[in-house]
């Protein structure tokens, strides 16, 4: 699988869309304000969009969602526990003090320890409640990577002060999901850079055993 990165917006969002270079099937993870690069990359290598997934459904991991469905007629999918956030769009914007139009409902669901598949490629689902209830990490078990959303960032962790946050929540689902993962495993987070679940096991200052660990 083949990773490419799409930053942009006024949270500075990475969008990401993940190639199956075998057969040139691809998906978007979490399309942003970069959205329009996004379709750019696909059309420029010919890739067949086949989903879109959202880790969650903050304004910032949906806001080019349109611009997708303008271009592709391939299917959302969202944890039914985010749809109420979703569906939501406009007042989530107000809160920012940003406007939004109301989007079409994701059309399938993610679930919890679900398989999915594109090209030759899989990604396990694994809900991760804490930053959002509805909130899912995709691990990519043979390629050795996972997309995390706003769960787990290069030397921070997901905020739990936004509607649907559990900072509880949030410190067991990165003990029991991300740092059970290997190592090695390469992690791309919703905003900043990439890491390492073994990097973050040993610097994150948020996962030492004194602070977040030992609450939860
Ligand atoms: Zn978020
Ligand atoms: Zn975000």
């Amino acid at each position: 699988m083949e990773v490419r990165c799409y930053t942009g917006g006024n949270f500075a969002q990475n969008g990401y869309v993940a190639w199956c270079e075998a057969t040139g099937q691809c998906v978007i993870v979490d399309p942003g304000a970069a959205a329009l690069d996004m379709v750019a990359a696909i059309k420029a290598g010919a890739g067949e969009l086949t989903a879109i997934l959202l880790t969650h459904a903050h304004l910032d991991h949906i806001e080019g969602l349109g611009v997708i469905r303008d271009y592709s007629d391939a299917p959302t999918y969202l944890h039914p526990a985010d749809r109420e956030m979703f569906d939501n769009l406009p007042a989530q914007a107000a809160m920012f003090g940003l406007s939004s139009p109301q989007l079409d409902p994701p059309e399938r669901e993610l679930e919890d320890g679900e398989s999915f598949r594109f090209g030759e490629s899989v990604f396990k689902v694994v809900h991760t409640p804490g930053h959002s209830l509805g909130h899912v990490i995709l691990h990519a078990e043979n390629d050795g990577l996972a997309f995390v959303g706003d769960l787990v960032f290069a030397g921070s962790v997901g905020r739990t002060d936004l509607p649907g946050g559990d900072y509880q929540a949030l410190f067991r689902s990165i003990r029991e999901h991300v740092l059970t993962m290997p190592g090695g495993t390469r992690l791309f987070t919703g905003h900043g850079p990439e890491t390492t679940v073994e990097h973050e096991r040993t610097t994150n200052p948020f996962l030492a055993a004194n602070y977040g660990g030992e609450l939860a």
